[in-house]
């Protein structure tokens, strides 16, 4: 008869469960004080752990992750998880372990934050500007980066749509954690209001809810943050200007005359406030009606590469007009998510690296 060789110890259920992460915090629960208790009798072992919130719409992932690590260790039968809630003191704790400082300032703007944020304009709307700014987040998320997405496009509120996020962000202790898909954290105005209602919103009010997206929302260490400007030259651009000095911006426009004309102003603008433009990137820039085929180019052509020179900076990267590009946005699926060896996914990844090597 085999007799059991290894018991497992409380030091190895918790060494293994280091290895936990909050979905949402990305961080050991460990760490951040959510395991209560280890209970181990023989191969039996309990585990108690606190949620932030009752409702959590993740206890399952968590759950199971912590049965899974558990598991796989030596000398264990069983597991079984009980899921608390934290008190208000927890909480308060937890919030103070993740934002230090008298504040609870998101380091997101100190001058020294390792961040690159990068807003991406146009001149007017309907050029595309939403959809360059899910795909570039989710190329850069593949490539490796930790990526978020704020939201700022007050008119139209794409992102979320076209990313497939839903459902409204966790609150602990006031402080916001973003909704997570393909690897990319999102915060949208759309979120936490009415569509419909935000649009009626004036320069104050808009001021405020930007703000707050940067200061009270629970980014964790981004590489990356992006942020969908709405079209034009308005208040919350100048408001995300002056929040974020050391914001770059990119510039996306059609190659129209037109389009790269009111583009120009939105260059002109980061001109005035001392923001950098990085690059302009050309949407919409032909069409191909079969794969080899000579290009349509339905816009005209040279707009990109016109205002690039206006403004200085490099052409980043020409997109076709592709009826893909806007059944995946509709679906909430992106191109560069799941179709990336697609021709039209591998523009974007191109934009992502100019973008890196930067
Ligand atoms: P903006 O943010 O500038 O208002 P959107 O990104 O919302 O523009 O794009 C407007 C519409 O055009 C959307 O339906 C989108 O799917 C579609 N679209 C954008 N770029 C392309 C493209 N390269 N090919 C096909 N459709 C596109």
């Amino acid at each position: 008869m085999a007799a059991r060789s290894i018991a497992v110890t409380r030091e190895q259920v918790i060494e293994a469960l280091r290895d936990v992460m909050d979905p949402e915090l990305h961080k050991s629960i460990v760490e951040l004080n959510m395991v209560k208790d280890v209970e181990i009798r023989g191969g039996a072992v309990k585990v108690d752990a606190l949620l932030t919130i009752s409702g959590c719409p993740l206890r399952e992932t968590i759950t199971n992750s912590i049965r899974d690590k558990v598991k796989a260790l030596p000398g264990v039968d069983t597991v079984d998880v009980q899921l608390g809630v934290m008190t208000q003191e927890q909480r308060q704790a937890l919030v103070g372990q993740l934002r230090p400082g008298p504040q609870k300032q998101s380091p997101l703007l100190s001058p020294t934050s390792r961040t690159r944020i990068l807003t991406i304009a146009s001149g007017k709307g309907g050029v595309g500007k939403s959809t360059v700014t899910t795909n570039l987040a989710v190329a850069l998320a593949r490539r490796g980066r930790t990526v978020g997405i704020v939201d700022a496009d007050v008119y139209g509120f794409s992102i979320p749509k076209m990313l497939g996020v839903n459902g409204k962000p966790t609150i602990i202790d006031q402080m916001i954690i973003p909704l997570e898909r393909w690897g990319v954290r999102v915060m949208s105005i759309g979120f936490m209001v009415d569509e419909n209602e935000a649009v009626m919103w004036r320069g104050p009010m808009l001021h405020k809810a930007i703000t707050t997206f940067l200061s009270e929302v629970y980014w964790g260490d981004l590489d990356d943050l992006l942020i969908d400007l709405p079209p034009g030259t308005g208040d919350v651009s100048l408001t995300i200007a002056q929040t974020l000095p050391r914001a770059e911006m990119l510039i996306v426009t059609t190659p129209q005359e037109t389009a790269t004309g009111v583009a120009y102003r939105a260059g002109r603008m980061a001109e005035k406030v001392n923001t950098p433009v990085v690059g302009v990137v050309e949407n919409m820039s032909y069409y191909l009606p079969a794969p080899g085929a000579e290009p349509v180019y339905i816009f005209g052509r040279g707009g990109g590469e016109r205002l690039a020179g206006m403004v200085q900076a490099p052409l980043l990267g020409q997109i076709p007009l592709d009826p893909a590009i806007r059944e995946a946005g509709d679906r909430g699926q992106p191109v560069t998510a799941v179709s990336p060896d697609s021709a039209s996914a591998q523009v974007f990844y191109g934009i992502a690296d100019a973008l890196l090597r930067k």
